[in-house]
């Protein structure tokens, strides 16, 4: 793909949101989620390669040096800490990669779920510079209410997968949707799926009345 011209918008594809992300310019909660999908997804060459040639643009812009270059902030999220001696948490399963482990304080056996609807659980981290931020548990098979988005949704899945019309997303794989998108995800039928999911605007339940009903029941 040709190198955008232009500012790139981080409502439009997974390319935008990493050249932002390669520019700094992410709020912190979607930088950790990045981070996060690049420590669980170190062995895609195709984003890799991606990343590499944003890292040249964005070393010929020039950035200031404290920063150091992208290419060094990619190399140490994929190899280890960002922090040169931040001790490592220790977690009994491992399922959070580091830098979102880091962010929250705890792994997934000591999130404090609460369920929202039957078979959907919750951990509502909070407003996070200017981002509403959370963990969320799906049950195997169950699927979320048809809703669109007045802003941005990032997604990242830390364990189990889901599918929605855009496609299936395992771990580490990131949703992003928005105002064009109305989705209904359905968590796989042999287990649970987590996320991580960082939003900038409010949902708004889509689709046809018993549809809705049935979804919010889990039924
Ligand atoms: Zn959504």
């Amino acid at each position: 793909m040709p190198p955008e011209p232009t500012t790139p918008d981080v409502t439009e594809t997974i390319d935008a949101l990493l050249a932002r992300y390669v520019a700094g310019s992410l709020p912190a909660p979607a930088r950790v989620l990045v981070e996060s999908h690049l420590a669980l997804k170190p062995e895609n060459r195709a984003l890799a390669a991606g990343l590499e040639a944003l890292a040249g643009a964005e070393l010929d812009a020039g950035l200031p040096v404290a920063l150091g270059s992208p290419r060094q902030r990619i190399d140490s999220i994929v190899t280890g800490p960002i922090a040169p001696g931040a001790p490592a948490r220790k977690s009994a399963t491992g399922i959070f990669p580091a830098p979102l482990r880091d962010f929250i304080g705890f792994d997934v056996e000591d999130v404090p779920w609460r369920t929202k609807l039957p078979g959907f659980k919750e951990y509502d981290i909070g407003e996070i510079d200017g981002c509403h931020v959370t963990l969320f548990w799906i049950r195997a098979g169950r699927k979320i209410p048809a809703h669109t988005h007045e802003g941005t949704e990032l997604s990242l899945v830390l364990d189990g997968a889901f599918t929605d019309r855009t496609g299936r997303y395992g771990r580490g794989d990131i949703s992003l949707a928005d105002d064009t998108i109305d989705h209904r995800p359905i968590a796989d039928k042999d287990r649970p799926c987590i996320g991580f999911a960082v939003t900038d605007g409010p949902l708004r339940l889509t689709g046809p009345l018993h549809q809705r009903l049935s979804d919010i029941l889990g039924v």
